[in-house]
């Protein structure tokens, strides 16, 4: 991987995604696969397999900095917690159908197994997304295989864009931080998690396939965005409401269910979008699914 700097970053940040760069690695080295990776699109690891020598401009690590710093800063203030026999960012493995996994929960303290995650506060509207339950559950399997158990299991997650104007406001959160339970699967149900996960990614490594059988995202892991049809006031910036075609909107508009007059309104197309092809794959400038459609 070859690191541009297109928008001329200051140096601090290029040594600093260097260093992390070279972390990831020390931690990928220590087994087969990182939890972290098994739970990610496993073309996009396929193509960075593959084109060892892909460009990826500094700026597109910034976000991955941020969730890092977090996470520096926690462990980095934990001495005290450690004293009490908390377990902070430690790496775990489990041998796996001869695969070495290894993982590294946040914090195991007491009967708990907790995680912090940055993110914002449309991400958790709706609960913990279903890919934090499953690296949660992916960690608690390589625990458990370690004779650790956590009873209980959480997230903490720090919402990047708070606004405290808002604050108890239509179901919008108290405070910049907020706690969610997560559910621990059983057994059975981890297992074959994590079995559908190798094969995933296993099945696409060792395989020599060529560019037709490439294997291709979901739109899910792409993270597509239905388009949407946003009612708004002329000149106003916020959406009114968001219906899924121009009828609903249009239907939204003549219910009278606002009190902006119905001549101050407008239908807004926006379209669907690959949130993760457009601005957080690493692997988008080689990718035929991407550059084609
Ligand atoms: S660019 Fe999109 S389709 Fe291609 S590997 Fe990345 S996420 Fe998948």
């Amino acid at each position: 991987m070859k690191i541009t700097n297109k928008h001329n970053l200051p140096p601090v940040i290029l040594d600093w995604i260097e260093y992390s760069n070279k972390e990831r690695q020390t931690q990928l080295e220590q087994g087969d696969f990182t939890v972290t990776q098994l739970l990610a699109n496993p073309k996009e690891q396929y193509l960075l397999q593959r084109n060892p020598e892909i460009e990826i401009d500094a700026s597109r690590f910034i976000a991955l900095l941020s969730g890092e710093a977090w996470h520096t800063g926690i462990a980095k203030n934990s001495t005290d917690r450690r004293a009490n026999g908390a377990l902070v960012e430690k790496r775990y493995s489990v041998k796996y159908h001869g695969w070495k996994i290894t993982g590294q929960p946040d914090i195991i303290d007491g009967d708990y197994l907790m995680d912090y995650k940055e993110s914002t506060v449309g991400r958790f509207a709706k609960g913990v997304p279903q890919e934090y339950e499953n690296q949660l559950n992916f960690y608690h399997y390589i625990l458990t295989s370690n004779g650790i158990h956590p009873k209980f299991m959480g997230i903490w997650v720090k919402y990047k864009d708070y606004m405290p104007s808002r604050s108890g406001t239509n179901h919008y959160p108290d405070a910049q931080m907020e706690y969610f339970p997560v559910q621990i699967w059983d057994y059975d149900e981890q297992d074959a998690f994590i079995k559908s996960r190798l094969e995933a990614h296993v099945g696409n490594l060792n395989s020599q396939l060529d560019k037709m059988d490439m294997p291709q995202c979901t739109d899910e892991e792409r993270w597509y965005s239905n388009e949407i049809h946003a009612v708004m006031k002329k000149g106003g910036k916020r959406s009114l409401h968001n219906a899924a075609t121009h009828d609903d909107a249009q239907a939204w508009i003549d219910g009278d269910n606002t009190k902006v007059k119905k001549d101050q309104l407008v239908i807004e197309h926006r379209p669907g979008i690959y949130r993760k092809c457009e601005n957080y794959c690493f692997a988008s400038s080689v990718c035929d699914q991407y550059n084609n459609t």
